[in-house]
């Protein structure tokens, strides 16, 4: 198993080998091919925090990564319209209060509310309140938890200058054909247009959504989840920049979809998601550069998209990596951390000789269950909504959802209680923040929380506001601090 081969040089290809050349060292040979005049999809900009750890692992200098890739900071997301169609929610990184072991911080502020404490959930929470001031700072024992958003094209670029100074090879040209092992079915090699054959013993399909090797040579099948998630089109435009970038994105609801809005260092990510039975693509286009801020800089980019998962991620001789294993939409920028779930899932099972089927089981047990959870996550803010007002948003409210999605919503309405189960990527905080802003607000709490006397509720509620209040006080503009932090004022 010396001998890697990586099909596809976007996100993917290049987070992949970049972290394999890394680790592995001269145990690995690493090859990547890429096609300069296929490219590559170009979007991709908003993430979550995981990625912290991931450029750290890589040994990676977080100053010089945010210089290369034009990055901001990111405490989270502001939802706009997705309740009723006229307000606003913010799912941020932080955790919100101080959590009980036995109950979350949710408990107690639900208790203050029936005591008169009338102050939001979000008061409460450090990242909330710094994004919606447009604040940020590293904060000592990471007490500021961040992600990035950033150019995923300079990523890519910047990833592969590391991957090459640690001996990946890299190949341009057109995968033409992939050749199998005529007795047991794996991937032999890959011949390109040229003729030349790249042979292997594991082979990365990081080809997107082509998926040019797990589908296109072995067959490994897909299950379409647009039932649960009907949007099925997106168009992405880049704009210049008209005030300083916000350390947040934001996902804003229409009749039909929703649109983004990334804030990089020198420039504006925009897109409109759609689902094209309700909205045609010229009228998606059409409402997009209506509601963008600033000079578009690009051709709007259309792209389709079906929301789903490869059956087996990790099929024979081939791992799906990036979109070539699936796809669900940006809402809550999930896609670049499969990518980094399963590299790193890979290094951990990395075969040392023949591949064991349970190695493959494995991986693809762990992979199935991040996809499954993180689409429950996705799908609850469609169907926790209120609106009415299109065909789009009731075919949402009145969908039926998978019984998983169902005991979560129902334990928390009923309890106000949220469990973690297998490493689930979203915590207890992020489900109560987005079940709050849709508008689920739970029928009781834990008995805990009324432990606490009046006076003992005050201290405790006001003292964590204040904290909240005095610490986002203290932080510079995030904009002066992304300039001063990257050396560029
Ligand atoms: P690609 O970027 O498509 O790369 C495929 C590579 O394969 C290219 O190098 C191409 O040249 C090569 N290739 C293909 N065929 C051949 C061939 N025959 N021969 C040789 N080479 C070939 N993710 C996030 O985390 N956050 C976001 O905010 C976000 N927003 C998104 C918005 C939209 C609308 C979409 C569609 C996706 C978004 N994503 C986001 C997902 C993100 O863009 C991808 O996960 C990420 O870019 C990885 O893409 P990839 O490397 O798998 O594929």
């Amino acid at each position: 198993m010396r001998r890697i081969v990586v099909a596809g040089g976007g996100t993917a290809g290049w987070m992949a080998a970049a972290a394999i050349a890394r680790t592995m060292g001269r145990a690995a040979e690493v090859t990547l091919v890429e096609s300069d005049a296929i490219g590559t999809i170009g979007v991709g900009e908003s993430t979550i925090p995981p990625l912290v750890n991931y450029n750290r692992l890589l040994g990676i200098n977080e100053a010089d990564f945010m210089r290369a890739t034009q990055a901001t900071f990111k405490l989270g997301i502001l939802f706009d319209g997705w309740k009723d169609g006229h307000d606003r929610y913010f799912h941020s990184f932080g955790l919100t209060g101080k959590d009980h072991w036995a109950a979350g911080f949710q408990h107690f502020w639900l208790h203050g509310l029936e005591r008169g404490h009338q102050q939001p959930y979000d008061d409460y929470c450090l990242e909330l309140t710094a994004a919606l001031q447009s604040k940020f700072a590293h904060l000592p024992d990471n007490a500021m938890n961040y992600a990035y958003q950033l150019d995923s094209t300079l990523y890519a670029k910047f990833l592969r200058n590391m991957a090459e100074a640690d001996g990946t090879t890299r190949i341009e040209g057109r995968i033409a054909r992939v050749e199998l092992d005529g007795e047991r079915g794996d991937i032999a090699a890959l011949v390109l247009d040229s003729g030349a054959r790249i042979e292997g013993d594991l082979f990365l399909d990081c080809t997107g959504f082509r998926a040019l090797l797990i589908e296109g040579a072995l067959h490994a099948g897909y299950d379409d989840w647009t039932h649960y998630l009907p949007c099925d089109s997106a168009i992405a435009v880049q704009t210049e920049n008209v005030r300083p970038a916000v350390p947040y994105t934001r996902a804003m609801a229409h009749d039909a979809g929703w649109q983004w809005r990334i804030p990089l260092q020198h420039r504006t990510g925009n897109g409109i998601v759609y689902c094209s039975r309700y909205l045609s693509h010229d009228e998606a286009q059409a409402r997009l550069l209506g509601n963008i801020e600033g000079e578009a800089l690009t051709e709007p980019n259309r792209l389709r998209f079906v929301t789903g998962a490869r059956r087996k991620q990790w099929h024979r001789n081939c791992i799906a990596i990036g979109l070539s294993g699936g796809f669900m939409e940006p809402l809550e920028s999930t896609s670049i951390h499969l990518i980094q779930r399963a590299v790193l899932r890979l290094l951990r099972m990395l075969p040392s000789g023949a591949i064991s089927e349970r190695d493959v089981a494995e991986f693809n047990d762990q992979q199935h269950t991040d996809m499954l959870q993180i689409r429950d996550f996705l799908i609850l803010h469609y169907k926790a909504t209120e609106r009415g007002d299109s065909a789009f948003w009731r075919q949402c409210r009145d969908m039926e959802i998978p019984d998983t999605l169902a005991q979560k919503i129902e334990l928390f309405r009923d309890t106000g209680r949220v469990f973690r189960k297998n490493e689930e990527l979203f915590a207890e905080n992020s489900w109560v923040q987005v079940m709050l802003g849709q508008g689920i607000i739970p029928g009781s709490h834990h008995p805990i929380a009324a432990k606490l006397g009046d006076e003992e509720l005050d201290r405790l509620l006001g003292t964590l506001r204040g904290r909240v209040r005095d610490t986002v006080a203290g932080l510079p503009a995030h904009g002066a601090y992304v300039a001063h932090y990257c050396g560029a004022d």
